[in-house]
């Protein structure tokens, strides 16, 4: 009776630190879908999309976290899953829309798996063009924002460094 008490105690013990580590790996790899229009508490309008690896409520965290960096604020943008090959854009993470102020993430990457890392990598990326846009500023990759707050997708062996 004492051992087994004992082994309850500690498998409980193991599943919560399981739990945490295997929580976040979930997260990671869950896919995400709208099946209409919403907008976000911080203002972003994310047009129905699926094949999300992030939620928009990080969205707003990444998006925030953005504005802080370039110490600049800008209405949010819009954010669109799409597929660049259907659109036929180019094979790109993702693509700033200046003209309807829309940030367009690719759903057929096609160079390495995408997940929770690439997206938020991409939408950081896509934000700065997007703040230093409608700041009045030069939006273009000469801009030093992009070295000081996203670069973009990096990939490493085959994989989105971390
Ligand atoms: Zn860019």
């Amino acid at each position: 009776m004492r051992l087994l008490s004992i082994c309850y105690i500690s498998l409980i013990a193991l599943s919560l630190v399981g739990c945490e580590n295997i929580g976040e790996e979930i997260r990671c790899d869950t896919v995400y879908e709208t099946t209409e229009d919403t907008t976000s508490e911080y203002g972003i309008n994310l047009k129905a999309s699926s094949n999300m690896h992030i939620t928009l409520k990080k969205m707003d965290k990444f998006y925030k976290e953005m504005e802080v960096c370039s110490n600049l604020t800008a209405v949010p943008p819009t954010v669109w899953y799409i597929s660049f090959d259907f659109f036929n854009i180019g094979g790109s993470w993702g693509y700033y829309h200046s003209a309807t102020n829309t940030i367009l993430m690719n759903t057929d990457v096609n160079i390495v798996e995408r997940s929770c890392l690439s997206d938020e990598q991409t939408f950081k990326h896509e934000s700065i063009h997007h703040i230093l846009k409608m700041n009045g500023y030069d939006y273009s990759h000469s801009s030093p924002m992009f070295e000081k707050c996203a670069v973009g997708v990096n990939v490493c062996n085959g994989k989105v460094c971390d």
